[in-house]
């Protein structure tokens, strides 16, 4: 059966594609940011909202989850962050008049990009099982729905709760405890899609799950990797941590299939050099590799390193002391074939030695990576490779070194720390456990991929979302829609309206909440929450603006409510006080999750503090061992079949995750459309196609089934030979449900095999 993409509402024709960008930033980021702001917020309020973003007296970013540095600018924000405060700030709203304007099925048809310009949810809103509309509902009769629904389950595993990575500590905290005082571990979050092989490699490697390194460790760096990460779309202050290095002597490798601006160049709008001058050059040395040959590249480094002559290719005396694993793992990776490395990364054999000559003259080195390296099959092996490689040179530790794996929103590492998991460790529930007094549920439950199939199977028939989008953060559209519509019950707790409250089950809400722009005043006052960012730093965030609506709740109001009305008063957890007061959560959260003592006093501090983190702070890995392991990963060339290409799904610059600000990706050339491939001049001739021409995305998969993504302009750029990039969420369709990641089961949105058919 055809599986097709949904088709966007804009108009494409007036798509312009120009040459791409050799540097990022600069004047039109600014302009960019400014303009996306007074847009949606006016200049008054821009300029009152974007002074507090990232302060230490004010609200954390809503977009990545890059960490601040001691010393704030009175700027404090990168473009895209400030694209993703004006989102949420925005003046517009979507009232009950709007949703009596627009049927379900006229606002399925409607692109992201439209749903999100709509502007702020204003009230909860209901659609009733029939019904074509919603309509407004109390928040009582919305509980009420929900502990109806759900206590009429036949067992709490037929319910799921999800999480986006903006959702707060303090209500990720709760979420999950109701989760389990519920009956269920099915806590699937937006990281089984990106950074659970991140998690899965490190856990099982070095004994923690979370990067090694901390801002300043870059600014100590000799050698800094940039493995398949784009941060000057992704994590743009990334890039003036960058220049930072660069200027402290650091040099740069980044590992790409496609050339991006903010690897090579970065014109910091800060410095007088970067607005009229040219700016820092970052990248020392590109490598223009294939996707899914990082692999292939890091098992080549080991191996020469192995063999090297150089006195100091190898840290003995660490290796000795901190690793296992050493005489398994040589053994594998001297039996390396060189053809199979060359065919895998597209390198020559002298750019990867060149490479090695960077490393063997760097003692202090730290690998970064996203989601280039974590969308594969083989992304955990991949990674674990790379801890090899930083293993073999003492490199996890020490000041300047280490594993950055660069997280993509705000809080989703901060939700996993706070209990987000389908699969918790023991101790945290025998914590919670003691905390609360209650016995959780010690099976694991369902992640993302295994939620779907759930919902498509008839076997979870409630949906609940704190926050994010999820039909469109998922892989295979089409099936992901069909299970959504399969359930009994959706709801989904929101900022914006987003096309996830357009494919709904039999019934759906949409429980409008607070951003973290906005003001939180419980009835013991104003409050604050914290997050946490991709180095482990965990720190305050109050909104001081007016709420969108009078009509809205905060996330853990929302939690505690629910908590009341499916639960009932008696469960001796006091979901009351913790509504109250958020203070009452964050001291739940000192007696049970590690790191956390004294958080009331310690987040109050200015900047927050530092988690931490055993192997980083002093060479304890808590492993089963005790030591870091040294792994053997088998590489396995993926081979294309003639005809076809290697797809990878991206973002564009006008994009954050799932939401679209805009239809132009300033640094790739592109304005005004979305349905773009770019695909290598020379795969193009081979192929009979041309730039300019349009195809359809058609992906090619063991189960037999077509899935196709309809009407791409062919853009010939410089991507690496076999390999095209699209962007997602439109390409989303062609991902299939069953194509995930070893161990992580995170779908390969990565490495997605497909052919170009011209309409
Ligand atoms: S780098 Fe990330 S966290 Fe910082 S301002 Fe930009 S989007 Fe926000």
């Amino acid at each position: 059966m055809p599986r097709k993409a949904p088709v966007d509402d804009f108009d494409d024709s007036g798509l312009e594609v120009s040459k791409p960008k050799t540097w990022a930033a600069g004047v039109p980021g600014v302009a960019t940011a400014l303009r996306h702001s007074w847009e949606q917020m006016g200049a008054r309020r821009s300029a009152l909202t974007l002074l507090r973003v990232n302060q230490k007296q004010g609200f954390d970013c809503p977009g990545c989850a890059w960490p601040e540095g001691e010393h704030r600018h009175v700027a404090e924000f990168c473009e895209n962050g400030a694209k993703a405060v004006a989102e949420e700030a925005t003046a517009r709203r979507v009232t009950r008049e709007f949703f009596a304007r627009h049927t379900v099925a006229e606002l399925a048809e409607r692109s992201d990009h439209w749903l999100g310009q709509q502007g702020r949810l204003t009230e909860p809103m209901l659609r009733r099982a029939g019904c074509d509309h919603y309509e407004p509902v109390s928040w009582e009769e919305a509980f009420a729905l929900l502990a109806r629904e759900l206590n009429a389950l036949s067992s709490p595993d037929e319910a799921v709760f999800y999480t986006s990575g903006r959702t707060s500590n303090e209500a990720a905290f709760a979420y999950q405890l109701f989760a389990r005082a519920f009956g269920t571990n099915n806590l699937p979050d937006c990281s089984n899609m990106c950074h659970e092989s991140s998690g899965s490699a490190l856990t099982e490697t070095i004994g923690v799950g979370k990067g090694s390194v901390l801002l300043e460790d870059l600014y100590r760096a000799d050698l800094i990797f940039v493995v398949g990460q784009n941060p000057g779309t992704n994590h743009p202050r990334m890039l003036s941590a960058l220049e930072k290095a660069k200027k402290a002597g650091a040099r740069i490798v980044a590992v790409n299939p496609l050339p991006e601006a903010g690897l090579m160049r970065f014109r910091n709008p800060q410095r007088p050099s970067g607005v009229a001058g040219r700016g820092t050059a970052l990248a020392d040395r590109f490598l223009q590799i294939r996707l899914n040959g990082d692999l292939a590249l890091f098992q080549a480094l080991n191996r020469m390193l192995l063999e090297s002559d150089a006195p100091n290719a190898l840290d003995r005396e660490f290796i000795a002391a901190h690793t296992t694993g050493f005489d398994e793992f040589a053994a594998h990776v001297k039996a390396l074939d060189w053809d199979d490395v060359l065919e895998a990364t597209g390198l020559t054999r002298a750019e990867i030695t060149a490479v090695l000559g960077d490393v063997l003259t760097a003692d202090r080195i730290v690998v970064c990576w996203a989601m280039g390296l974590t969308q594969h099959r083989n992304s955990v092996p991949t990674i674990r490779e790379i801890v090899n490689f930083l293993l073999l040179r003492g490199n996890i530790g020490k000041p300047g070194a280490g594993v950055c794996p660069v997280r993509g929103h705000s809080n989703v590492q901060g939700d996993r720390t706070m209990g987000i998991y389908e699969k918790p460790k023991p101790e945290f529930l025998d914590a919670l456990a003691a905390e609360f007094s209650f016995e959780p549920p010690r099976r694991h439950g369902l992640d993302t991929v295994n939620a779907i199939r759930a919902m498509r199977d008839g076997k979870v028939k409630v949906f609940f979302g704190m926050g994010g989008n999820f039909v469109r953060a998922t892989p295979d559209s089409a099936v992901t829609e069909a299970a959504m519509r399969n359930c009994r019950l959706t709801a989904h707790v929101s900022t914006k309206l987003n096309r996830s409250h357009a494919v709904t089950g039999e019934q759906a809400l949409i429980l409008p909440t607070l951003g973290r722009t906005e003001r939180d005043v419980q009835a013991s006052g104003p409050q604050l929450v914290s997050v946490e960012d991709s180095m482990g730093m965990v720190h305050a965030s109050q909104g001081r603006l007016a709420p969108a609506s009078p009509h809205l709740l905060s996330e853990v109001s929302i939690v505690c409510r629910l908590a009341r009305a499916v639960l009932g008063e008696e469960t001796g957890i006091d979901w009351a006080a913790m509504e109250r007061d958020y203070d009452v959560i964050r001291d739940h959260v000192s007696r049970v999750v590690p790191g956390f003592e004294d958080y009331n006093a310690r987040i109050r501090r200015p900047g927050g503090f530092t988690l931490p983190h055993p192997p980083r702070d002093g060479r304890r890995f808590p492993t089963p061992s005790g030591r870091a392991a040294l792994t053997v990963n088998e590489l396995e060339v993926l081979r294309v079949p003639e005809g076809r290409l290697l797809l990878q799904t991206v973002r564009s610059h006008d994009q954050y995750n799932t939401t679209v600000y805009g239809l132009d990706d300033r640094y790739r050339g592109i304005r005004a459309g979305r349905r773009v491939v770019f695909v290598n001049p020379a795969d193009l001739d081979a192929l009979g196609l041309a730039d300019g021409d349009t195809v359809d995305l058609v992906s090619e998969w063991s189960d037999g089934v077509e899935r196709r993504a309809p009407a791409f302009r062919i853009v010939a750029y410089p991507t690496a030979r076999g390999c095209a990039a699209a962007y997602f969420p439109e390409t989303n369709v062609l991902v299939p449900l069953d194509s995930t990641a070893e161990v992580s089961n995170t779908p390969t949105s990565k490495s997605i095999v497909v052919r170009l058919e011209r309409r």
